[in-house]
């Protein structure tokens, strides 16, 4: 009996998370929405507050069609921070990949998973490797914080990591980023968020730079200097006129986040990675009796399994 119910549980959850897929695909995060408008408020240039008036009809009419914000859905990733008491702690990854494969066909998402070297679709959206999952394992908690990201192809284009040398420093940090955003920046749809990942190998400022999109717009790094790196990216980027969709504008990111972690004494890893305008990132919270809501996104309806 107590099998069958963790079953119906578990299928129940599938659904939920399905359905809240779909929602990201078709509304946008609160912060993304807001600063979108604050940009599109104080921008001076005529033919970029068009462009911020088509993004956000764009947006009206997602929501009326109940269709996705872009074509380009992406492919799925998640950042799973669990409580190690949440009691359905075993059965995520099958239930996110269950969930992937319903709110691809329900939803629906574009199918983009290719199969690396034998080079098919896979037509479901899944595949080797396929939802990527992240884990934190957060001992003496039973909640679970499932953050959903959906990587398109243009915005993951940008994306680059390196280890330098430790003697070129911070500023080598900042030109290696500012090189990326004047070539590849405009291939992932501005105004952008960008996030700057920096840890001791290429590796560990990847997946920095990759938490990076996922912190709240207009939130500030901890650490002071870090703090300020973001600020100088903020106003170095944005000084490159790149603005909205490429087009020109005051401005071309809606921020610049850093994450960073310690580092070996001889090298300096960095990574960049870039969210679009429409930054699909959501965050949805269960406890343990299964109690959810998101904290992204305002119109989600949280409920009780
Ligand atoms: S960069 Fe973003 S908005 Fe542009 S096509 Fe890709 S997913 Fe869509």
């Amino acid at each position: 009996m107590a099998d069958i119910n963790m079953k119906a549980k578990e299928s129940a959850l599938v659904d939920v998370i399905a359905s809240f897929i779909a929602h990201t695909s078709i509304r946008l995060p609160d912060d993304v929405f807001a600063k979108l408008e604050e940009m599109r408020a104080s921008e001076t240039e005529e033919r970029a507050i068009q462009i911020y008036d088509l993004m956000f009809e764009n947006m009206r009419l997602a929501k009326e069609l109940k269709r996705p914000t872009c074509q380009d859905t992406g492919v799925l990733q998640f950042f799973v921070r669990c409580g190690t008491g949440f009691p359905y702690l075993d059965s995520i990854e099958e239930v996110l990949n269950e969930a992937v494969l319903k709110s691809t066909k329900e939803t629906p998402l574009r199918l983009n998973v290719v199969e690396t070297f034998s080079e098919y679709n896979t037509g479901t959206n899944t595949g080797t490797g396929v939802p990527f999952i992240m884990w934190e394992m957060l001992p003496g908690r039973t909640d679970c914080e499932i953050y959903t990201y959906m990587a398109g192809g243009g915005c993951s284009l940008p994306g680059q990591s390196t280890v330098l040398m430790p003697a070129e420093g911070y500023p080598a940090a900042v030109k290696f980023v500012m090189d990326r955003m004047t070539t590849y920046g405009l291939n992932a749809c501005p105004p952008l968020l960008v996030g700057v990942g920096i840890g001791a190998t290429s590796e560990t400022a990847a997946l920095n730079a990759k938490h990076a999109l996922l912190r709240p717009i207009g939130s500030h790094n901890e650490n002071e200097r870090a703090a300020r790196l973001e600020e100088m990216l903020e106003e170095g980027i944005n000084a490159i006129g790149i603005g909205p969709q490429g087009m020109g504008g005051d401005k071309s990111v809606m921020g610049v986040h850093v994450v960073n972690t310690a580092r070996h004494p001889a090298t300096l890893g960095v990574a960049v990675t870039v969210a679009c305008w429409s930054h699909r990132r959501g965050c949805i919270v269960f406890d343990k009796d299964l109690n959810y809501g998101s904290t992204t996104h305002s119109e989600f309806e949280g409920g009780a399994l």
